[in-house]
């Protein structure tokens, strides 16, 4: 039966894997990012920036009137502004906080009533290694993303009754956009021997919005080829 897949942040990277994986699987995906573009076969693609309070409501808003109550979201959209602590600029905390987390939690309490409605739900949000590991030049990144692991185990409480989960995904080093300036030095600690792929991350999304899943909550999953095995 397709599903309606709300995913943030599908115009490429890891997203766009993402969305691929559920369109193959079959379900209704809504994608939704700054540029708007998506990867083919996606149901329908909204432009949006999701530090728009008042936009994301709308876009999510209309998403839902077209597609029906969504099934499934993924949290993945994410920016970076590494600096050194010292050196981090008001702007560049507030936006990876904005952009990373705080519309996280505000596109996850709009889909929660339809979910809650449906007494049905998979929120799987997409956080990284960098909480874990402590990655110098990322103190709003690695803020962020902890963050996401507070707000998924706080949430996957409050809504277990209702057949809701919610979890969260770790990358570590994937190939992508994101990912083009970070130091080889990263890499070669990577047990497995190699970044990873959009679609080791998407495998284990797909896998928690799975019926296979459906006694997972509050888990944080990490896809990095053991980089943080033991954090
Ligand atoms: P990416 O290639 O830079 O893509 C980022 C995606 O997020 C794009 O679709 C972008 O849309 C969207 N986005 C960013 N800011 C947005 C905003 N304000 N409003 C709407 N959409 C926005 O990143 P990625 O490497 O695929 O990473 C995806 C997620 O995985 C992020 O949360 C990242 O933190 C996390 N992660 C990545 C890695 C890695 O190694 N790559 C590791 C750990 C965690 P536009 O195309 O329209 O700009």
């Amino acid at each position: 039966m397709s599903r309606h897949v709300i995913i943030t942040g599908a115009s490429r990277g890891i997203g766009s894997d993402i969305a691929t994986a559920f369109v193959a699987a079959g379900d209704t995906v809504t994608a939704l990012s700054r540029s708007g573009t998506a990867p083919t076969g996606v149901a329908r693609s909204i432009a949006v920036d999701l530090a728009d309070r008042e936009a994301t409501d709308a876009a999510l808003s209309d998403a839902i009137d077209q597609s029906g109550p969504p099934a499934v979201l993924v949290a993945n959209a994410g920016i970076t502004r590494d600096n050194l602590a010292l050196r981090m600029s008001d702007d560049d905390w507030d936006d990876v906080i904005e952009t990373n987390l705080t519309s996280v939690f505000r596109a996850t309490r709009r889909v929660l009533k339809p979910m809650i409605r449906e007494r049905s739900g998979r929120i799987i949000f997409i956080s990284s290694v960098s909480p874990f590991m402590g990655i110098p030049g990322q103190a709003n990144y690695a803020a962020s993303k902890a963050g996401l692991v507070g707000l998924a185990r706080s949430l996957a409480r409050e809504v277990a009754s209702r057949n809701i989960t919610v979890n969260v995904v770790a990358p570590g080093l994937i190939s992508t956009d994101m990912t083009q300036d970070l130091s080889a030095e990263l890499a070669a600690q990577i047990p497995l021997g190699r970044p990873g792929r959009g679609a080791d991350v998407a495998a284990a999304v797909t896998f928690l919005a799975s019926d296979s899943a459906s006694y997972i909550t509050g888990a944080v999953i990490p896809v990095d080829g053991g980089l943080a095995m033991g954090w």
